[in-house]
């Protein structure tokens, strides 16, 4: 069964992952930098907040003024302004006076707390604006005494100027791209988006849109590549159709050679007219050709050399699945590898089985499963239906692959099994 150049799963990514580097950084807006790796230290020019604010809407005071206030024993203090968020107040408030104050507005001069309108006389007969024609206040009754500092942020507080704040290496999400606009940065130096070609190969392939034909098949796996490649973080490009001749295969081929990876699909099986191998050997180099796993055997590793550079190139299996599932183990795993993330690997867990799941010639098997945690916190695995490799509504179903070892020949009902989840 095995021939001698069948290689395992492992060796097959170390070989692939060999080809490819961390690219180079780039600036971009950071509106478009979720999920991309910071290339840079990312520090504060500034203090957040950048001034003492009040965390409430509310009455700036001086704390000493409201000693011993209380419902039936108010304080009042006569009001000497208003100040919104975004204003600074001219001026100070002076003993016996308050500030009307709206949460963010900077505190003013002179007062060193805030009482917030549930603790005044406001609560109870609304704002000075509320109803009817806004009436300024000329006095608030304080109804609960403040100590020193209540109800303020301080500048600073969140980020100190000077500081480090998302380091290099950071894989960015939304809370971090929202703490780098509260820094004041529109662009940021991140790690750039690899663009992935691919490419489709048959003569029976038609692309959506067009008509249906006897013989013929909408091609499928340049989508669902395409979406993964997405997913992964990468930038697909579909380079459409080839038909099964080296000649069309090579001309399209050479419309890829800018991106930073190639895929194809097809024609790399035994029996096939196997044309992606002809012209990987003819143009480029061929670095290995199958994988002791199921399903995903045949498969097509090299480069092209392109001035000075090679571009790397993943041959993939023709059958949906087969596509599906070897970009799930190599592809994705080599776009993550030019985004420069560390941990690109997803989680596994151990479910019991709930179908028998047979591995039928030694080679790693990757069953498509459903994983579910059962009431009692285990989780249990069970297969999507018919297992071919040609039958993609078994992967649509799918949330994890559960894998039979190349040294097992079947898992039995109530056995562990180890499923790697697809998603998280
Ligand atoms: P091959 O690797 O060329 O022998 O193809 C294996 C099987 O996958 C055949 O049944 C093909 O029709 C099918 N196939 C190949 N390419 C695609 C594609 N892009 N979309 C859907 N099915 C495909
Ligand atoms: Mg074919």
């Amino acid at each position: 069964m095995d021939s001698p150049d069948m290689i395992s799963v492992e060796d097959a990514l170390e070989r692939i992952l060999s080809y490819f580097e961390r690219l180079e950084p780039e600036s971009q807006p950071i509106t478009e930098a979720l999920g991309q790796v910071l290339a840079e230290d990312v520090g504060a020019d500034f203090d957040i907040p950048p001034l003492d604010n009040t965390a409430m809407d509310g009455y700036a005071v001086i704390a000493g003024d409201t000693t011993g206030a209380s419902e039936s024993g108010p304080v009042r203090l006569s009001v000497a302004g208003e100040l919104a968020a975004g204003y600074l107040y001219e001026g100070s408030v002076a003993s016996g006076s308050a500030v009307r104050i709206m949460t963010g507005a900077p505190m003013p001069d002179g007062a060193d707390a805030v009482v917030p309108f549930e603790e005044t006389d406001e609560a109870s007969t609304g704002s000075a604006s509320g109803g009817g024609a806004p009436q300024p206040r000329t006095e608030v009754q304080i109804l609960k005494a403040a100590k020193p500092g209540a109800n303020i942020r301080r500048a600073g507080e969140d980020v100190h100027k000077g500081d480090m704040v998302i380091p290099k290496n950071t894989t960015l999400n939304a809370a971090q791209i929202g703490v780098l606009a509260s820094l004041g940065k529109a662009q940021v130096r991140v790690y750039r988006r690899p663009t992935v070609a691919i490419l489709s190969t048959g003569d029976e392939l038609l692309d959506v849109g067009e008509e249906i034909a006897p013989g013929k098949i909408y091609d499928s796996n340049a989508y669902s590549v395409a979406s993964m490649v997405r997913e992964a973080g990468g930038i697909p490009r579909r380079l459409g159709i080839a038909s099964d001749t080296v000649e069309a295969l090579s001309a399209k081929l050479r419309e890829g050679l800018d991106a930073d990876m190639l895929i194809t699909s097809a024609g790399v099986s035994r029996g096939d007219f196997d044309v992606v191998k002809d012209v990987l050997a003819k143009e480029g180099e061929i670095d290995f050709w199958t994988v002791r796993m199921k399903p995903g055997k045949p498969l097509a590793f090299g480069a092209f050399p392109i001035e000075g550079r090679k571009v790397p190139h993943i041959g993939l299996p023709g059958n949906p699945v087969s596509s599906m599932v070897t970009f799930e183990l190599f592809g994705r795993a080599a776009v993550h590898k030019m985004l420069g993330k560390p941990d690109w690997e997803r989680p596994r867990i151990s479910a019991i089985a709930k179908e028998r799941i047979t591995n039928t010639d030694g080679r790693r098997v990757y069953a498509r499963a459903i994983v579910t945690k059962e009431p009692d916190g285990t989780y249990t695995a069970s297969l999507t239906g018919p297992q071919g490799s040609g039958i993609l509504t078994s992967m649509a179903l799918a949330n994890a692959f559960a894998i039979v070892p190349e040294d097992v020949s079947a898992i039995e009902i109530g056995d562990d099994v180890e499923c790697l989840l697809l998603d998280g």
